[in-house]
């Protein structure tokens, strides 16, 4: 029986703050306080600090910020980072591999689609939708499986869950995972040497 591996999507097997970047970039050139904004200078999940013009000229920002998310502009350009697909594909075949990702009702669809045409190994996904939230605790997902693991770049995702193996999938540190003193993974590469 294979172990369960329970992986987030965003930003942990996609970079998508490189994908609003580019959306971001496209729509919001025009203006004269525009600074192109660069996916490493990620630090908050409100995106204010790279993509300021979305807080000053939009009455939702948020809402904005959802409406990126559900683009297909967002969807086409959407990439894996470095090693995810080839490691993925790898891991398929020793454990059983969960996507379990935070969606909303206009992105849902979308996300379950690219992931079919993109990662079509994997077998089970899991789509979490509270409207109340924005995105944060996955506790409806338990994750008690014997010898359970999960990879998710929040720390209180992890937290959120009984999961026996959490690692943080953390490239760099930013506003909102500094608060994890458990085992984290820096690359698809290294989860590979250490799963595989
Ligand atoms: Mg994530």
């Amino acid at each position: 029986m294979k172990t369960d591996l329970y992986i987030d999507f965003d930003s942990t097997i996609v970079n998508s703050d490189k994908a609003v970047c580019k959306i971001y970039n496209d729509k919001y050139s025009w203006h004269k306080d525009f600074i192109e904004a660069k996916w490493e200078n990620h630090s908050d999940w409100t995106y204010s600090c790279i993509c300021p013009l979305v807080h000053k000229l939009e009455d939702d920002p948020i809402g904005k910020l959802k409406e990126f998310y559900a683009s297909d502009e967002f969807f086409d350009s959407l990439e894996f980072y470095d090693d995810a697909k080839r490691v993925i594909s790898l891991l398929t075949e020793k454990y059983k591999v969960i996507i379990c990702t935070s969606a909303f009702p206009m992105n849902a669809s979308k996300k379950v689609l690219w992931i079919e045409e993109n990662l079509p190994q994997v077998d089970e996904i899991i789509i979490l939708i509270d409207k109340a939230k924005n995105g944060y605790g996955k506790s409806r997902v338990a994750m008690m499986e014997q010898n359970s693991i999960f990879i998710d770049d929040h720390p209180e995702n992890l937290k959120s869950t009984k999961a026996q193996s959490k690692y943080l999938f953390k490239i760099k540190q930013k506003s909102y995972n500094a608060n994890w003193d458990g085992k984290v993974f820096s690359s698809w590469k290294q989860i590979g040497e250490e799963l595989l």
